[in-house]
């Protein structure tokens, strides 16, 4: 493994997906991207997992080895046969590069057709391939449901601690830099400590998150405690993994993680009732937005409403009308981002800037959609959909886009399924978001690093959709009691198991 003298070599490889089980339909290859080899060296100087990888490599004075990352928009289920072959060409590159070590982008809520967790599978294959002479470690999303069998064949795996996910590069960095002290002769214990708990998406700057940051914050401060972290979990997944969790990593021999979790655990889950945000339905959110808008004296800035529910970094279809319909229905003038609907963003480019068509708009990817909205819509501008993220540098592609007037709504239209992040898809077609009086985004979050610094207020808005709050889905799978869907849910509850999973 790797060569006795010179520098050592450091394998960089993953694989991400959020996998939203309540979707119908599962995920073929098609639907992902897969880069290999020197098509990472891109990430080198981006603020994002691989671009602090690339950096931390650098600092401790390793080789970088780019190998194979491959990852999927938030959507159902993979298909078995899909995760499979992605997953045996993952092993394979890592066997063939003769390796120190790997240090791994995942994401923690991937489920495939009969591999509950997938990161627990690809993990042991992996360890399987390696041995214990080659390190193993990675980086996990905030939104990842964990059991001590997705922990298990890694030496040790960092969590993004923020939302607005604004740390994904010091993440990746991390585990790299874990790696040089694994290079050093150190060893890591880990512990996952489970909570039956299904946390809806939540900004961590509000009183609960914000506490629980504080809280593993003192824990990091204990010797030997290298990494606390209160991952949130992703909860619109049905199946035994799912649930908030909180994971801590420890020197070997010198601090004890399962204690420091348990106690973390405990404290966060007694707070719980702090993480709860108000959530508006369309029309009462719209209501508010308006009257939020005409008022001059709480500052400068758009209303910014965000349509929760059909987030497509949730797993939400993102053609959902509800929010769409109901600022239509008040008369409100505005921004709207966005609305997938391939065919009304072609008919767009068809008739091209200055005409005026008639779209059946949206509607049409889920029964929660709601029905699609029948307008005569002006063409205002065109553009292939290309951006690139701000402060990140990830390269957006929402297909072929266009700006349309429905009402005294400007309303982006795009071929490709995409939540808002930040401005870019108003500034392609020409538009200031700054000017506006009012943006709707479909988003449940991450819009808040850029919007919250321009926005005069925030209205959260939750309507039908797939990414809606989970006390109203069909579960089936979940592991009870769990919190909310079950009142009386307590913690700790020995009879609450930490699932462990057979290979597919
Ligand atoms: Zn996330």
């Amino acid at each position: 493994m790797g060569t006795a003298s010179g520098p050592r070599r450091v394998g960089i490889a993953g694989f991400e997906h959020e996998t939203n089980t309540f979707r119908s339909g599962s995920t073929p290859l098609a639907d992902v991207t897969i880069r290999r080899g020197d098509e990472l060296l891109v990430e080198r100087g981006r603020r994002t997992y691989a671009g602090g990888m690339f950096d931390g490599i650098d600092e401790i004075g390793a080789t970088a080895v780019p190998l194979v990352i491959a990852g999927a928009q938030p959507s159902g289920p993979l298909e078995r046969e899909a995760y499979l072959g992605i997953r045996d060409e993952l092993v394979a590159s890592i066997v063939a590069a003769e390796l120190d070590a790997v240090v791994l982008q995942l994401h923690g809520a991937a489920v495939a057709e009969g591999v509950d967790d997938v990161e627990a599978d690809l993990g042991a294959a992996m360890r399987a391939a390696v041995g214990s002479e080659v390190a193993v470690v990675g980086s996990l999303d905030l939104h990842a449901n964990l059991t001590s069998a997705t922990l298990a064949p890694y030496d040790a795996l960092t969590c993004v601690k923020y939302y607005p996910h604004t740390d994904m590069y010091d993440r990746g960095r991390e585990a790299v830099q874990w790696l040089g002290r694994w290079f050093a002769g150190e060893r890591f214990a880990t512990h996952v400590e489970r909570l039956p708990w299904l946390l809806m998406p939540t900004a961590t700057d509000v009183a609960g998150p914000a506490a629980a940051l504080e809280l593993c914050d003192a824990a990091e401060r204990e010797p030997g405690v290298l990494d606390a972290t209160f991952v949130h979990g992703f909860p619109l997944a049905d199946g035994p993994a799912v649930g908030a969790s909180v994971l801590v990593t420890a020197v070997e021999g010198v601090a004890d993680p399962a204690a420091v979790a348990s106690r973390l655990a405990g404290r966060i889950w007694a707070r719980r009732g702090e993480f709860e945000v108000e959530l508006h339905d369309p029309a009462t959110a719209v209501a508010l937005a308006l009257e939020a808008a005409r008022d001059v004296a709480i500052g400068r800035g758009p209303v910014v409403l965000a349509e929760t529910s059909d987030n497509p970094g949730g797993g939400g279809v993102g053609d959902g009308t509800h929010l769409l319909r109901a600022l239509l229905g008040a008369g409100a003038t505005g921004l709207f981002g966005s609305v997938l609907d391939p065919a009304s963003a072609s008919a767009a480019h068809a008739a091209g800037v200055g005409a005026t068509i008639t779209v059946s708009l949206g509607g049409r990817l889920d029964p929660t959609s709601g029905p699609p909205i029948e307008a005569t819509a002006e063409v205002l501008a065109l553009s292939d959909g290309r951006y690139e993220l701000r402060g990140v540098g990830w390269q957006i592609d929402l297909g072929a886009s266009a700006l349309m007037r429905i009402g005294a709504m400007d309303v982006v239209v795009t071929s490709a399924s995409q939540q808002v992040f930040d401005d870019g898809p108003f500034t392609i077609h020409g538009v200031d978001v700054r000017t506006a009086p009012l943006v709707a985004v479909k988003s449940a979050n991450h819009f808040r690093a850029y919007y919250g610094r321009i926005a005069r207020a925030i209205v959260p808005v939750l309507g039908p959709g797939l990414s809606a709050q989970t006390t109203t889905l069909p579960w089936e799978r979940v592991q009870r009691p769990i919190w909310p869907l079950d009142p009386d849910t307590t913690y700790p509850d020995t009879s609450y198991p930490d699932t462990s999973y057979p290979a597919p």
